[in-house]
């Protein structure tokens, strides 16, 4: 079974690696793919280039057997859908289950997705639950939901794709975006982020000035 944990990695920080790795034990995942978004459709334009973040995920996955930096949204031209990020790992992987994984706060927007209903058709979603986080689905999302939920693991190792569980990780409150705004206040990003990461940040002067206007445009889902 493989997980498809993507992001912007804007930058990655130890929220994604520890809960990426916490569900790869918990449901016996041969590999995880971290699937960095390069155009993401659906949220603002990230702050630092493609290739800085590609860096930076090699980095904090560097030694990493189970967890692998993956750059198949990076070859395509136009907006990075999960649907065709999903297509493109289902065409290599046969009929082998497949888990997309999601923090809860990413599947409650999941209806704004392109060809969202057609997930289900392509992997199973693993949905992240963190303690004492407060996020709400709408009642289309809740209802998506009830239909495919299992509460049975064994569900998802032995189909390829249909089902939703809901797994807890430890809840770690780091948001990238809560570090872009430390390093831009001066302050230290130490051990929110692997050193290789925070050091790659500090010699390319990364995050040093506030985002320019490119950020906040959104390419539309
Ligand atoms: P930003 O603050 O820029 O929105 P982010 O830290 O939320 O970034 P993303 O790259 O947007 O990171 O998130 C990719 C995936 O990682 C999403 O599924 C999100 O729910 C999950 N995620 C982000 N932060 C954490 C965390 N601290 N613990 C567990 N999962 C997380």
């Amino acid at each position: 079974m493989i997980g498809i944990y993507g992001g912007t990695f804007d930058p990655i920080h130890f929220g994604h690696l520890r809960s990426a790795l916490e569900v790869a034990e918990q449901l016996s995942l041969s590999k995880v793919l971290m699937v960095l978004s390069a155009q993401p459709p659906h949220r603002d334009t990230p702050q630092v280039s493609i290739q800085h973040r590609w860096q930076m995920l090699q980095l904090a996955l560097s030694g990493q057997t189970r967890l692998l930096a993956d750059d198949r949204e990076m070859l395509r031209d136009g907006p990075s859908y999960t649907y065709d990020t999903l297509s493109s790992v289902r065409k290599e992987h046969g009929d082998a289950p497949l888990c997309l994984i999601l923090g809860g706060d990413v599947f409650a927007g999941l209806a704004t997705w392109h060809r969202w209903q057609e997930l289900l058709d392509l992997a199973h979603i693993v949905v992240m639950r963190r303690a004492g986080e407060a996020v709400k689905w709408d009642s289309q999302i809740k209802q998506y939901y009830a239909k495919a939920a299992t509460g049975e693991q064994s569900e998802l190792s032995s189909a390829p794709a249909g089902a939703i569980y809901e797994l807890d990780v430890t809840p770690l409150h780091i948001s990238a975006t809560s570090i872009r705004q430390s390093l831009l206040a001066g302050r230290e990003a130490r051990y929110l982020i692997p050193d290789s990461v925070l050091m790659y940040i500090e010699q390319n002067k990364l995050y040093q000035r506030a985002p320019s206007s490119g950020r906040g445009q959104a390419l539309g889902v």
